[in-house]
């Protein structure tokens, strides 16, 4: 069987062309291995759009394998044999029947699919193979859970070492996941952007390759296939509205690249969807900044969530996530524990689908804001569900019975 795979050869190149400091538009090569800007923020990958569009049609993405490397005109890679992967496919657009709202189509991107059972396989993917591709031989990463997951994973495939710290309250079998797929794991007793001060000092003394959030270039165009794919798989339709959990904020601004690029290739109008950040009351930095109207985000204080993946204080790419929310008519919102867990309880009963708190999260705020009017009943939304809601704690069951008393099935 023919993979998309078996397309990338050795002598055909891929339409990048730089990369562009996000804060200053200043340009550096493309061809080196590179973390931040110069001006220390975090560099945007740019590509000729206008050669993809006389070489890529509808039809021919049409006929590809459904995986992320459809959209290889789209992605970094220059060759096949630098692709680190272990089966990045297409996601499915759940729709939500019981537990929708209103009459408006409320469909969940099920990310739990991807390998080790986040979306975060999808920007560690990308970035692992250019790890790959510029020699890399050693990595390292703060993490929440998932992105550490998926790091030990891709690394381990291409025999990069890499050294991961969690904050000390991730659970346990995210901690475990790491440690099984060969990292080397600390538990800290600090937050992300502690254990991510951690990486920056020890890349100082051992050279790690700093894979965080943001600090390096390709983890966001991983995370840019969700708008590719969501964009195909509506027939090239965007949503009205995509409510987004919101740590880092890597898929959101991917997402917003992604439909620049797909307008200028020719597969989109100029419609975009609403971009909604979704983000825990306990850490809600962007929306504090999005209501006051700021640029940047302050570090948000006591941060604390059972949504962990969006437990981020404070983000590298706070003024790209606003930027990209303020210029779709989005906003950003906050939505409470209590009601994470309740929407994760009623999805998961109504619907069969059960999410992970992060994903809950974004039909909590999708309730929330048909309640207070921000999104119409009849819109077509999108929701993320961004990992399996099996990597976390779940309510015990207790019901038990006893094979040596009769059993009375009218009471079962
Ligand atoms: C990382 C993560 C997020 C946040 O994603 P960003 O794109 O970094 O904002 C949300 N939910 C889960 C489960 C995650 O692992």
């Amino acid at each position: 069987m023919s993979t998309n795979l078996d397309n990338l050869t050795a002598e055909r190149p891929t339409f990048v062309t730089h990369l562009e400091c996000s804060a200053t538009g200043e340009r550096q090569e493309a061809d080196r291995i590179a973390n931040l800007s110069r001006a220390g923020k975090p560099l945007l990958v740019r590509y000729d759009l206008p050669a993809i569009r006389n070489s890529l049609s509808k039809a021919d993405l049409a006929r590809r394998p459904p995986d992320i490397w459809r959209y290889r005109e789209f992605l970094p890679v220059r060759k096949a044999a630098d692709i680190v992967s272990l089966g990045e496919v297409m996601t499915p657009l759940v729709p939500l029947k019981n537990s929708a709202l209103g009459p408006g189509e409320v469909l969940v991107k099920d990310e739990s699919r991807l390998p080790t059972g986040s979306f975060k396989a999808r920007g560690v993917a990308l970035a692992i193979s250019m790890m790959r591709a510029f020699g890399v031989t050693e990595a390292a990463m703060p993490t929440n859970g998932n992105a550490g997951a998926a790091l030990a994973a891709y690394c381990s495939r291409a025999g990069i070492k890499t050294t991961i710290f969690c904050p000390e309250d991730t659970p346990d079998i995210n901690v475990r996941e790491i440690q099984a797929q060969g990292a080397n794991v600390y538990l800290v007793n600090g937050l992300i952007d502690e254990c991510g001060k951690l990486v920056g000092q020890g890349r100082e003394v051992r050279g790690w390759f700093d894979v965080s959030t943001l600090k390096e270039p390709y983890r966001i165009e991983g995370k840019k296939t969700m708008g590719l794919e969501l964009a195909e798989q509506l027939g090239w339709e965007v949503p009205d509205a995509i409510f987004y959990p919101t740590g880092g904020g890597t898929g959101l601004i991917g997402m917003w690249k992604a439909f620049e690029e797909l307008e200028a290739v020719g597969f989109i109008g100029s419609k975009r969807p609403r971009m909604v950040a979704v983000q825990a009351s306990g850490c809600a930095p962007m929306v504090k900044a999005f209501d006051a109207g700021e640029e940047h985000a302050a570090r948000w204080q006591n941060a604390s969530t059972i949504a962990m993946g969006i437990r981020v204080p404070q983000a590298i790419g706070d003024f790209l996530i606003l930027r990209a929310v303020r210029e779709s008519n989005g906003y950003a919102i906050a939505v409470d524990d209590d009601d994470i867990v309740d929407a994760r309880d009623n999805v998961a009963r109504k619907d069969g689908l059960l999410m992970c708190p992060e994903g809950a999260a974004t039909y909590a705020a999708y309730r929330k804001s048909l309640r207070e009017g921000r999104i119409a009943p009849g819109d077509r939304v999108v929701l993320f569900n961004c990992a399996s809601g099996l990597k976390y704690d779940l309510p015990p069951a207790i019901k038990k019975l006893d094979l040596r008393q009769p059993i009375d099935f009218k009471r079962l």
